[in-house]
């Protein structure tokens, strides 16, 4: 009789690991790897004619349309999270591309602190959605904290609603991914489970710590 409980317990929790592997190894966090010639892929006067096209709204909408799905089969879960990135994901910086195809820090600087940037429509809808359906909203950006106000004044002229707003360090020059996989433990160590990380960089995606992961398309500028 001992024996056949011990068999049980034993098959119980071979089938815990099975399904906690097939879990893991289905989650496309896990694969994605920053490629090494991405930069090669961008160019700024090309990713911004490509912006215009249909091919672009076409990766773009299917990448949301993914998340949408992702999100619809955690309705009513407790602490479920999604974060997003904010340049080229939620905020759209094409007009500051347009005037400085050379980009520099300063005048990056001048523009988000005139907060003017506007959102991108279909993420900005996703994440109200999501929001509304209980999903907490954290963003995890590369802009450095010296830029907080601005980015917080232009997330509330585009009326978007967010739970936390992660930023890197100044001056700290650590490689994107390895910042902002940081932040997405930090908040799972809260106590939320990050069901959507969405980005327009494999570096916002890499690392893990999100269900699922959503790339939209961005040939403007390549962040290793
Ligand atoms: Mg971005």
């Amino acid at each position: 009789m001992r024996t056949i409980y011990d068999t049980k317990q034993l098959l119980i929790a071979c089938l815990s690991v099975i399904t906690f592997i097939q879990s893991v190894s289905a989650c496309p966090c896990n694969d994605i790897t920053i490629p090494k010639d991405g930069a090669k892929e961008t160019n700024t006067a090309k990713g911004l004619a490509y912006s215009r096209t249909s091919a672009y709204k076409k990766e773009f909408d299917k990448a949301i349309k993914d998340a949408r799905s992702t999100c619809q089969k955690h309705l009513g879960e407790r602490k479920v999270a999604i974060v997003s990135d904010l340049d080229e994901t939620l905020l759209d910086n094409r007009r500051f591309f347009e005037k400085h195809p050379e980009f520099h820090w300063k005048d990056f600087d001048v523009w988000v602190n005139d907060a003017k940037a506007p959102s991108l429509k279909k993420t900005a809808d996703l994440l109200a959605w999501a929001r509304k359906k209980g999903f907490a909203i954290f963003f995890i950006t590369g802009r450095m904290e010296l830029l907080r106000s601005g980015t917080i004044a232009n997330l509330v002229n585009n009326g978007i609603a967010y739970d936390g707003l992660y930023m890197r360090t100044d001056g700290d020059k650590s490689p994107a991914e390895k910042v902002k996989a940081a932040y997405r433990k930090k908040i799972e160590d809260l106590g939320f489970k990050i069901i959507v990380n969405i980005g327009d960089q494999y570096s916002d995606l890499a690392g893990g710590f999100s269900e699922d992961c959503e790339k939209l398309p961005n040939k403007i500028y390549f962040i290793p």
